[in-house]
Formats: C-alpha cells, sequence, structure tokens
C-alpha cells in the first residue's frame, strides 16, 4: 500500500517559456475552488487511509491555491514529510500547516536570464523567499540562454551562503509544448551542460550528492524522491499526475477541463511484469550515487544479478564502482547513464 501521495496543481500566474509541465493559467483563480472540490472527489475515491510518510504539492505553483481542506484528507505519520514548491514573488493564501519542507523555484540569481526565459520574479524574489522558510530546497536550471559557467557556479555558492540545506539541478530540455521549442533560443552545448553538471559537484562538496541531480545537507535527503528512486508505490492525484499502486503505473488526464468534469478517469494504466519492475529497480537505483542493492535485487526477483548482467558489468566496468552492497555509477558513467542502464533492458 502507498505510503507516498503527489498532487499536482496545474496553475501558474503565466507560463515560463520553457515549460512543458502540465502548468500555466488554466483558467486563472475562477478554477481553483472547483480544482480543489474535483482533488478532494478524487482523493476520497481512491485514497484508503493508508498513513502517510510524505506527502508532496508540485505543479505548477501550489502555493497559489489554499491546500488546507486536501492535507486534512490525508492521515500523516507523526515525522511525515509534506513538502511544497513554492515560486519566488508569489502571493497565496499562505501554507497548510502541515508543511516542512519547501521548494523554490529559483532557478537561476541571474535577472536579465530570469528575464529571458519568462520568469516573473527577480533574484532579490528569489533570495527572500529562500531566507522565508526554515527547511527549504532550491532548483537550479543549467544550460540555460546566456548562462556561463561561471555564473551557473556563482549561482550556487550564493544559495548556500543562503543556508539553502538542499538543492535539485535541472538540466535544460527543450521539449514540444513550450515557446522555446517553436522559437529556439543559443543555448550552451551539450558539452557545457555536462562541465556545468561536474562543477555543481565541485562546488557542492560540502552537499551529499544522493542522486544524480540532488545534494543535501546531512538529514536533509528529499524522502519523497527517494521513494521514487527505491521504487516505491504512491499515488498520484491531480491533472497530469503519475501513481503507482499494486503493480500498475497510471496517470491521469493532463486536460484540466477534462480533470475538472471527471477526477476519476485515467488517461493511462500500465500493468508493470516483473520483468518492467526489474529493469525500473536497475534505472531508478542507479540514479542514487548509493547505486543498486544486489542482494535486495536477487531476493526480490529470485534471480543472480551478477551472472545475468555479467556482459554488461565486463563492458562497462569503468563505469561502476564496488559499493558495500553492489553498484554503483561513477560521474562519468552518470554522464552517460542512458546509454548504460539501456543494456540492462532485455
Ligand atoms: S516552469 Fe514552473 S512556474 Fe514556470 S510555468 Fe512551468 S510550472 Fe509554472
Amino acid at each position: 500500500m502507498p505510503k507516498s501521495a503527489y498532487v499536482h496543481i496545474p496553475f501558474c500566474k503565466s507560463k515560463c517559456h520553457y515549460c512543458s509541465f502540465t502548468s500555466g493559467v488554466n483558467g486563472g483563480a475562477a478554477a481553483y475552488e472547483p480544482y480543489i472540490n474535483a482533488l478532494k472527489k478524487e482523493i476520497a475515491a481512491r485514497y484508503k487511509g493508508e498513513t502517510l510518510d510524505t506527502l508532496y504539492f508540485g505543479g505548477g505553483t501550489p502555493s497559489l491555491l489554499d491546500l488546507q481542506p486536501v492535507v486534512d484528507m490525508f492521515n500523516l505519520a507523526k515525522d511525515a514529510e509534506v513538502t511544497i514548491e513554492v515560486n519566488p514573488g508569489g502571493n497565496g493564501p499562505g501554507l497548510p500547516l502541515e508543511v516542512n519542507r519547501v521548494s523554490v523555484g529559483v532557478q537561476t540569481f541571474d535577472d536579465k536570464i530570469l528575464q529571458l526565459i519568462g520568469r516573473t520574479h527577480s533574484a532579490a524574489d528569489a533570495a527572500r523567499a529562500l531566507q522565508s522558510y526554515e527547511n527549504v530546497s532550491a532548483d537550479f536550471i543549467y544550460g540555460l540562454p546566456a548562462q556561463t559557467l561561471e555564473g551557473f557556479v556563482s549561482d550556487l555558492r550564493r544559495a548556500v551562503d543562503l543556508g539553502v540545506n538542499h538543492i535539485s539541478l535541472y538540466g535544460l530540455k527543450i521539449e514540444p509544448g513550450c515557446a522555446f521549442y517553436d522559437n529556439p533560443p543559443d543555448v550552451p552545448s551539450d558539452e557545457m551542460q555536462a562541465d556545468m553538471w561536474l562543477a555543481a559537484i565541485d562546488t557542492l562538496k560540502d552537499f551529499e550528492h544522493y542522486e544524480i541531480s540532488n545534494f543535501s545537507r546531512d538529514g536533509f535527503q528529499g524522502r519523497h524522491n527517494l521513494n521514487y528512486w527505491n521504487n516505491g508505490q504512491y499515488y498520484g492525484f491531480g491533472a497530469a499526475a503519475h501513481g503507482y499502486e499494486n503493480g500498475v503505473r497510471y496517470s491521469n488526464t493532463t486536460d484540466v477541463q477534462e480533470y475538472l468534469k471527471n477526477p476519476l478517469a485515467r488517461e493511462t494504466e500500465t500493468v508493470i511484469t516483473p520483468q518492467m519492475q526489474l529493469e525500473e529497480e536497475i534505472f531508478l537505483g542507479f540514479r542514487k550515487t548509493a547505486g543498486i542493492d544486489v542482494a535486495d535485487i536477487n531476493k526480490k526477483f529470485g534471480m543472480d544479478f551478477n551472472d545475468k548482467y555479467a556482459g554488461v558489468l565486463t563492458k562497462y566496468s569503468q563505469y561502476f564502482v564496488n559499493t558495500p552492497h553492489g553498484y554503483a555509477l561513477t560521474k562519468n558513467g552518470m554522464l552517460v547513464s542512458n546509454a548504460v542502464l539501456s543494456e540492462f533492458i532485455d
């Protein structure tokens, strides 16, 4: 039974040029109340009352809505991690009382770049937001138009100076559905993106680099996302939300109006076969710097991992390191992880 829930809030004040998530104005404030009602309907029908260890509000800009009535529907463990994503400079109705972790979309502290990518906040707004919460994670994007290696590193240093205890990095990807897809800007090369990622590891040496793109101070790993990388189950509520329950991965409609009409309709449902589960376990496990636990996999899937994958472990031996529990990817292995890990697919 899932002990984690993700709730998607598809509203933002405006749409950033690089964003192809289900987000944006989507009917504006007039749609907030109907959306909360639809969410309550979906949760009432699907949630089985488990005590949740983690609850995560993502988007979009979840802090635009009053989410207390939604939080009130869940049973939360005493030490549950309750995270909400916020955008700097946004005024909302206030965060639910139970929120104890705030993820701030900083993206960069460069005002010129913020403007280029369609963000409506300033670097000063972002700094203020980071200082407004006790347990805060900062999101940054690397590979942005006009961004330099030095500029990116100085962004990270500033976040560290402001006392954040968690940093998540996103390499810019321009995908269909965003303004940049139709009007592509000049962006740093793939090689420069890789250099930026490597520079982040050097800059954040005092943090634990616990997942390809995530860094934390001691004791501040994001528990909700760790559950994904541990291939755990989770509920997904809201338009465009994804979930994983009882061997089925599912997604809800990305059409907000459609969701308001019928919050119980699933857009996709995929039964995960044991082979798919094994492959997911490997793909997700290698995202963590702790890597995969071979004994655990052998037990779970009744197999001999070293024997089954001897070929790929030998072929790419320079990209793997031995850990007390199995294997992890080296830094260079993480840079080419898609190519390496695709060899584990049957
Ligand atoms: S990037 Fe974030 S703030 Fe910008 S439109 Fe997308 S979800 Fe909203």
